[in-house]
């Protein structure tokens, strides 16, 4: 029997910031470099991390709740799978937490792959995720994230979307915005875009 495919809340939040990026990880020999910019971030992040474990949970507006890190969660029903930053339990009711270190607010990318763990935990916890929490270790704030109907239909709706062009082999549209593709390490491999 055929494994199903599953696509990460990552790759959602990638093909929001442009769809070729997950088609050409996913299936073409392709690769992006780390740049000097991603590693940064990514020391940044597990610092972030590191520090979440000697706070109180006042910043989320809670008073109580069991913490739970790097859970990896994986439902083949959704086609999903990935590790969420850190989950917020407190009875019934869990929050995703996303940690970013950037000075920009979320955009609707960050929000579609935060919905995506809360969708997971859903499935796979039996839990309510009523909104999350979306840190940047940068501004210090912490934005709050709601999973109304529209947003939670949006989500499943780019999950289907990307499943589909990784499954068909077929080459996704350039991002709508060319400024993106100024610094773009794949600019080579888009001949149609500059
Ligand atoms: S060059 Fe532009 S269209 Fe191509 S992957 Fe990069 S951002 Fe997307």
């Amino acid at each position: 029997m055929t494994e199903p495919l599953l696509i990460t809340p990552t790759e959602l939040r990638q093909h929001h910031y442009c769809p070729r990026v997950v088609f050409f990880e996913r299936c073409t020999p392709v690769r992006r470099r780390e740049t000097v910019l991603m590693t940064h971030g990514r020391e940044k992040h597990q610092t972030e991390l590191l520090r979440e474990r000697r706070r109180t949970l006042s910043r989320y507006e809670l008073t109580e709740g069991e913490r739970r890190y790097d859970l990896r969660l994986t439902s083949p029903a959704l086609g999903l799978t990935g590790e969420l930053d850190l989950l917020i339990v407190d009875g019934t009711r869990a929050f995703p937490v996303e940690f970013k270190h950037t000075s920009r607010p979320p955009d609707p990318g960050h929000k579609l792959q935060l919905c995506a763990y809360a969708l997971l935990v859903e499935a796979e916890l039996d839990l309510t995720c009523p909104h999350g929490y979306w840190h940047s270790s940068r501004t210090r704030q912490t934005h709050t994230i709601p999973f109304d109907t529209r947003l939670r239909n949006r989500t499943r709706a780019a999950i289907e979307t990307v499943r589909g062009f990784i499954l068909a082999e077929r080459c996704p549209p350039p991002t709508s915005q060319p400024v993106k593709c100024l610094e773009c390490e794949l600019r080579n491999f888009c001949g149609d875009t500059l």
